[in-house]
């Protein structure tokens, strides 16, 4: 394959974040990939990558951090160790829908509220059966780009005092700023906002979601090595049961330190100032129509919208500009596209998009 200097607005995989190249000359030069995950070495990364990761998300000393395969294990992980019997999920597009299948397909009862795709939910939306062990949201449906904004989520709590609230953030973290005290856990997959290669899953779950998983291995399987258990015994000396993707450990380590660097506060800041970049675009133009129609549920890190011409046209079109957008979901292939609004996309870079847009196809 040719060298390829396009930028990557996709979804996930996305654009790397810039010093992502550098980490990884030094991963190589430190033979970071040859070190043994049972080494000091490794415990002083994974405990960087920890860190930083609570400095980042400003997470409260309850909650553990766990390392996974990816954001897909994380959903069975959820189920199999922390639902014994009924899972309430709110399905809103294809990711969604998935985590709520895993739960029939665990055995469990998995009980949705849907709405149709290009939709979220509010807090008063959602009727969700008083006897559910579980409650599961989608901070922001990728496939869609339909988001459900953090104050309705602050609000399921109050209604439901014994669930355990797992927010599936794996195309919005670290953007949303949640309220770790109206949620009991929240996952993300490195690729999406992270700007990193596939292929590690994080897991983040206060002492309640631990709890659960002790009482209900006290009587059950929970699974093998990735069961909460497990993972725990091993994270608290800074390691893994498995041998785990050290080197991208590493990687967000470093990324993470960047990020802290600049602050999440400006990451933010920087992410609204873009998505308006993005949606002030797609409003007057003759191609595209934002799909979200409730302004309050459009994402801000996965933009989606209908497009008259095709996705590969767009793509043709954006091409001699070393740019590339994504293609729709599923059924929606053909007839949208998704724009991507990651901390690796900056400012410099959405102007140029939207210029190039503005100018090649109006
Ligand atoms: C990408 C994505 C997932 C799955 O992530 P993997 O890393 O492929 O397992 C889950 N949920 C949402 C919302 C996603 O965007």
């Amino acid at each position: 394959m040719a060298k390829d200097n396009k930028i990557y607005f996709t979804p996930g995989p996305s654009e790397l974040y810039p010093t992502v190249a550098t980490y990884m000359a030094e991963a190589l030069d430190r033979k970071i990939l040859t070190i043994s995950h049972r080494s000091k070495a490794f415990q002083e990364i994974y405990a960087h990558a920890t860190q930083g990761l609570k400095q980042l998300l400003n997470l409260p000393d309850n909650y553990q951090i766990l390392f996974l395969s990816s954001a897909t294990e994380t959903w069975e992980r959820i189920l199999q160790n922390c639902v014994t019997s009924t899972s309430f999920h709110a399905v809103n597009g294809s990711f969604s829908k998935r985590f709520y299948e895993f739960s029939g397909e665990l055995g469990l009862t998995g009980i949705k509220a849907e709405v149709p795709f290009g939709e979220s939910f509010t807090a008063n939306s959602l009727t969700i059966p008083a006897e559910v062990e579980a409650i599961c949201l989608t901070h922001n449906e990728t496939s869609s780009g339909a988001s459900m904004p953090v104050s309705e989520i602050n609000k399921v709590r109050a209604k439901h005092k014994d669930a355990l609230i797992f927010v599936d953030a794996v195309s919005s973290l670290p953007f949303p700023e949640f309220d770790y005290s109206k949620i009991d856990s929240v996952f993300f997959s490195v690729q999406k906002c992270f700007g990193l290669p596939a292929g590690l899953g994080v897991w983040i779950l206060n002492e309640r979601c631990i709890e659960k998983a002790k009482a209900k291995a006290a009587k059950h399987s929970t699974g093998t090595y990735h069961t909460v258990d497990s993972m725990l015994s091993k994270a608290i000396v800074n390691q893994t049961p498995e041998t785990p993707n050290v080197l991208n450990i590493f990687l967000l380590s470093k990324v993470v330190e960047d990020m802290n660097k600049i602050g999440a506060k400006v990451l933010r800041e920087s992410t609204e100032r873009k998505a308006k970049l993005i949606y002030d675009y797609l409003e007057t133009s003759s191609n595209f129509e934002i799909f979200v129609q409730d302004e309050t549920q459009r994402s801000k890190t996965t933009i989606v919208a209908n497009t008259k011409l095709s996705p590969s046209e767009v793509n043709k079109t954006l091409a001699p500009f070393d740019m590339a957008v994504g293609s729709g979901y599923g059924n929606y292939k053909e007839k949208q596209i998704r724009i991507a609004n990651f901390p690796a996309h900056s400012e410099v870079h959405v102007e140029k998009l939207v210029s190039t847009l503005k100018t090649q196809i109006g």
